[in-house]
C-alpha cells in the first residue's frame, strides 16, 4: 500500500485551506458584482466533447487526458478544462432560447496528465468565464476587466496584458497561407513539433517556446495586416474600450490559438510577481465554439485562470492573507464531573455561531491552557466546582491576560461582545 498522494496531485491541509477559501471568495464576489453566475459541471464527460471542443490536435487532448472506459464501455475524460463542458451545458439546456447574453462562471479542478514541475499539477483547479451571446467588443473588454478587477482585489496589482485578434476564419485562412508561405523555406531549422504541424497550423509556431524556432521566422507576416474590415473594427473597438478605461496592455502578434473556433480577441494576463511561469490567466473570443459542438451559431468569449499560479502570487506579498484561528472559545473543565454542564455550555455557544472547542484528552489545567494557545483561542472559560455552585464562569482573555467573573445569563452576550 502506497502511502503518497498520486505524482501531481497534492493535499491542501487544514492549515492552508484558508488561503483557498479567502482567494475562491474574492473570485466569487468580483464574478458576482459583473453579473456572472456560477455553473457546476460533471468532472467528467464524455471523451468526444474534447476531442471536439478543446481540439483533437491540441496538446490537451492529444497527449494529457485521463481517459478511461467505464464499466458500460463508454469511453470518458477527466475534464482537462471546463469552457467545453460549459458549451455542452449551454447547448443541452436550450440556453440559446431564453435571455442572451448569459453570464457564467465556473470554479473547481481540472486534471491534466502533464510533468509536473512548480506551480503545475495534474489535478489543478481554474475560474474561468463564459459569456454567450453577444459579439459586441464591449464585452470582451469586461471579461479582461474582470480577470484585472479579480487580481486587484486579491492585491495583485502589477499585470502584463497581451492582446491580439486572430481574426475571423475568412481572413485567417489567408493569413495562414502566407505564414506557410514564410515558414516553408526555413522548415528545415524549426524543432520537430514545428516541423510536423506547420503546413495544418502554422500559427502554432508562432508561440512555441523553442529558441531555435522563434529565430528562424523572424519577420514573419502579423496576423493584424491581415485582418478583415470587420475584424479589424472589432479589434480597435476592444482596443479603444480598454484605453479609454485607463487599462495598459501590449498588442503581441505571437499571441495566436490556433483553432478555427477561436476567433477575434485573445489576450493573455502575466504577473512579473512569480517570474517565467507568469502566466494567470488566458482566454478570448470563441465564435465558432457552440456550432463547432453541435449547437447554434451563437458567439462566446471567455477566459480561464490558474488558481494555484494566483496562490503562488498572492504567497509572494506581505500581509496579504491573515490565517484565521480555529477556535474563538476554548473551554477549560476542570473537572470531569461536570461533563453534562460543559456539554450544555458548548452547544449553547455553538449554537449562537462562536466557533468553541473544549479537551477531549484528560490534560492538566495548565496543559489546558496552552492547548487553548494553539487553537488560537481567545477566550478560555473555566468551569470549576466554585463556578457551577454559583452560576457564573470566569473567563479569561488570552490576549490581555485578564479574568472577570460572568452570570450564565450574560454569557454569550459579554463574548460577543470581546470578540467584536
Ligand atoms: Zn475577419
Ligand atoms: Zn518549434
Amino acid at each position: 500500500m502506497q502511502v503518497k498522494a498520486p505524482r501531481g496531485t497534492y493535499d491542501i491541509m487544514p492549515d492552508d485551506i484558508y488561503k483557498w477559501h479567502q482567494m475562491e471568495q474574492i473570485i466569487r464576489r468580483t464574478a458576482a458584482t459583473f453579473g456572472y453566475a456560477e455553473i457546476r459541471t460533471p468532472i467528467f464527460e464524455h471523451t468526444e466533447l474534447f476531442e471536439r471542443g478543446v481540439g483533437d490536435t491540441t496538446d490537451i487532448v492529444s497527449k494529457e487526458m485521463y481517459t478511461f472506459q467505464d464499466r458500460s464501455n463508454r469511453s470518458l475524460t477527466l475534464r482537462p478544462e471546463n469552457t467545453a463542458s460549459c458549451v455542452r451545458a449551454f447547448i443541452e439546456h436550450s440556453v440559446a432560447g431564453g435571455v442572451l447574453p448569459v453570464k457564467w462562471y465556473y470554479m473547481g479542478p481540472m486534471f491534466r496528465y502533464d510533468r509536473p514541475q512548480a506551480g503545475r499539477y495534474r489535478q489543478f483547479h481554474q475560474f474561468g468565464v463564459e459569456a454567450f451571446g453577444s459579439n459586441n467588443p464591449a464585452m470582451d473588454a469586461e471579461v479582461i476587466t474582470l480577470v484585472l478587477e479579480i487580481l486587484a482585489n486579491l492585491g495583485l496589482h502589477e499585470y502584463e496584458l497581451h492582446l491580439n485578434s486572430v481574426g475571423c476564419p475568412q481572413c485567417r485562412e489567408v493569413y495562414r497561407q502566407k505564414l506557410i508561405e514564410h515558414i516553408r523555406p526555413v522548415k528545415d531549422k524549426l524543432c520537430t513539433d514545428c516541423q510536423s504541424r506547420f503546413e495544418k497550423n502554422p500559427l502554432r509556431v508562432l508561440d512555441c517556446k523553442v529558441a531555435s524556432c522563434q529565430e528562424a521566422i523572424v519577420g514573419f507576416p502579423n496576423m493584424y495586416d491581415y485582418l478583415c474590415p470587420e475584424c479589424s473594427e472589432h479589434y480597435n473597438r476592444v482596443r479603444n474600450i480598454l484605453t479609454e478605461a485607463g487599462i495598459s496592455y501590449m498588442h503581441d502578434n505571437q499571441l495566436v490559438r490556433g483553432l478555427d473556433y477561436y476567433t477575434n480577441t485573445a489576450f493573455e494576463i502575466m504577473i512579473p510577481l512569480i517570474g517565467a511561469q507568469s502566466s494567470v490567466a488566458g482566454g478570448g473570443r470563441y465564435n465558432g465554439l457552440v456550432k463547432e459542438c453541435g449547437g447554434p451559431d451563437m458567439p462566446g468569449v471567455g477566459f480561464a485562470m490558474g488558481m494555484e499560479r494566483l496562490l503562488l502570487a498572492m504567497n509572494n506579498l506581505e500581509n496579504n492573507m491573515n490565517d484565521p484561528k480555529q477556535i474563538d472559545v476554548f473551554l477549560a473543565l476542570l473537572d470531569e464531573k461536570y461533563e453534562t454542564q460543559a456539554m450544555n455550555l458548548l452547544s449553547g455557544l455553538r449554537r449562537a455561531g462562536i466557533r468553541a472547542d473544549r479537551d477531549y484528552n484528560q490534560r492538566s489545567t495548565k496543559a489546558q491552557m496552552k492547548y487553548a494557545d494553539k487553537m488560537g483561542a481567545r477566550l478560555v472559560i473555566l468551569l470549576g466546582e466554585d463556578e457551577i455552585q454559583r452560576g457564573v464562569v470566569t473567563i479569561r482573555d488570552m490576549q490581555t491576560r485578564q479574568q472577570s467573573e460572568v452570570a450564565n445569563e450574560t454569557l454569550i452576550a459579554a463574548i460577543k461582545a470581546i470578540l467584536e
